[in-house]
């Protein structure tokens, strides 16, 4: 921490705060959690709890909602500082304290004094975001011209969703979601989808698998299964058939928060590796008085701190877009995040020779965890592309070489 860049004393307080959070609370169970071998398992309402307490889950929340109304920039720095402590428990925090400020701008102001009020008093409410399908990933980060196959038909007062997405973060253990389904047939999922609000438990909405991951395990991801489930109109987020406007409009820092979910990661493998190197004594003198290995250190320190200024950056122009904010912020800093933490990672295990490779030394897990973002929150590649697009202001997609959107 000492190391970052910090702008306010709030901010440091915070941190400080954050910091406390994760020596005490999620470093101690961290790695026990990791190994349940069941994925549910993994998950710890205690620690999510205990952070409600600290009014971390809250945070980017106005006053009257238990919140300070925190800003992109230091939700980034609360999100990296988690992922110091686990990862999973980042996510969980990142997507929530995303989804809340989401929400205080994208819903109307009769969905907010339904939700929100809940949000707030419930220690165990969280949120997600329902997309992904098994059929449509990267097509909607681009986006190209397929549809959604969870469809909603127009009926009295509502709509009639069926269908299922997969991988949802806090897929299980959300208490509300924010779901895009395909509501106008014929057309491809930017012109003819639909963002609803939905709480967990409502008929005809079920949990299915509940996925078994690499790594990030103290975060759960599942699928999201809709049967015949009937949605009211007062439930549709902005307007209908415009989802992808929520989208474009309101997750500016979405990108970013991902990036600083995985730069704690990175921030964690560094200090393993660099006090291992301090204690590893190889040719008559400690790892760290080795040229090769102290330039290495040098190197992951400036892949994190570029990684963060990047981070940074997209965060508070996210907030304060009229001084410069271009759409590149917000597809480019968690690829390049997450590839410094993949490189980290594996440095870090080669640093730490055969005992990397042994799971009691905490490495291992680090390593798996630190692959999670290279396909979460966009695959890089399709970030690029879409980066590119904004570049060269390309039109989304090539519709010569694309199939028809299904009708
Ligand atoms: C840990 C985790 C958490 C997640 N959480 C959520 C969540 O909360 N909500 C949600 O909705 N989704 C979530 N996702 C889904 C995530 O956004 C998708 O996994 C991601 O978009 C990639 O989708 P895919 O795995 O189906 O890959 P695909 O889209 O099938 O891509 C496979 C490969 O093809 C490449 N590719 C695809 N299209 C192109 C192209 N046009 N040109 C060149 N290469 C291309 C990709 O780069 C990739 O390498 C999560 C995923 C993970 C792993």
């Amino acid at each position: 921490m000492e190391e970052i860049f910090i702008q306010t004393e709030e901010q440091r307080a915070i941190l400080e705060t954050v910091k406390k959070f994760v020596d005490d609370s999620i470093l101690p169970r961290a790695a026990e959690l990791d190994a349940k071998i069941k994925p549910e398992d993994g998950f710890s309402w205690e620690i999510i709890e205990e952070a409600d307490k600290l009014g971390l889950r809250t945070m980017t929340l106005e006053e009257q909602y238990n919140g300070f109304g925190a800003d992109s920039l230091t939700t980034a720095m609360v999100v990296e500082e988690l992922a110091k402590g686990d990862l999973g428990i980042s996510v969980v925090m990142a997507q929530t304290l995303k989804l809340a400020q989401i929400m205080d701008k994208a819903l109307n102001d009769e969905q907010k004094a339904r939700v929100l009020p809940e949000v707030a008093s419930d220690p165990r409410c969280l949120l997600a975001i329902g997309i992904t399908e098994p059929d449509n990933a990267s097509n909607y980060f681009l986006p190209y011209p397929s549809s959604f196959r969870t469809t909603a038909e127009k009926t009295d007062g509502g709509w009639v969703v069926n269908g299922m997405k997969h991988f949802i973060s806090n897929g299980n253990t959300a208490r509300f979601y924010l779901l895009f389904v395909q509501t106008l047939k014929g057309v491809g999922l930017a012109e003819g989808s639909t963002c609803f609000l939905l709480e967990r438990g409502h008929e005809g909405f079920s949990i299915g698998h509940v996925h078994d991951k690499m790594g990030e395990r103290l975060a759960n991801n599942a699928e999201l299964i809709f049967q015949d489930c009937f949605i009211p109109d007062e439930n549709v987020v902005g307007e209908p058939h415009k989802g992808f406007s929520v989208l474009a409009n309101f997750f500016p820092q979405s990108n970013a928060y991902a990036g600083a979910s995985i730069t704690g990661v990175a921030e964690a493998c560094f200090a393993k590796s660099e006090e291992w190197a301090k204690i590893r004594v190889q040719g008559g003198k400690p790892l760290i008085q080795h040229d090769g290995i102290r330039a290495q250190l040098a190197e992951m320190r400036m892949l994190i701190d570029a990684s963060r200024s990047y981070i940074h950056r997209a965060c508070w122009l996210a907030d304060n877009q009229e001084h410069g904010w271009d759409k590149t912020l917000g597809a480019l800093p968690k690829a390049m995040a997450s590839q410094a933490a993949w490189k980290i990672a594996t440095w870090t295990l080669e640093m730490h020779g055969g005992h990397g490779y042994m799971k009691e030394f905490g490495v291992a897990k680090l390593v798996r965890d630190a692959a999670a973002f290279l396909h979460s929150d966009g695959v890089n590649r399709t970030l690029f592309l879409k980066a590119s697009n904004f570049m060269y202001d390309m039109p989304d997609y090539d519709q010569t070489e694309m199939p028809k959107a299904a009708e």
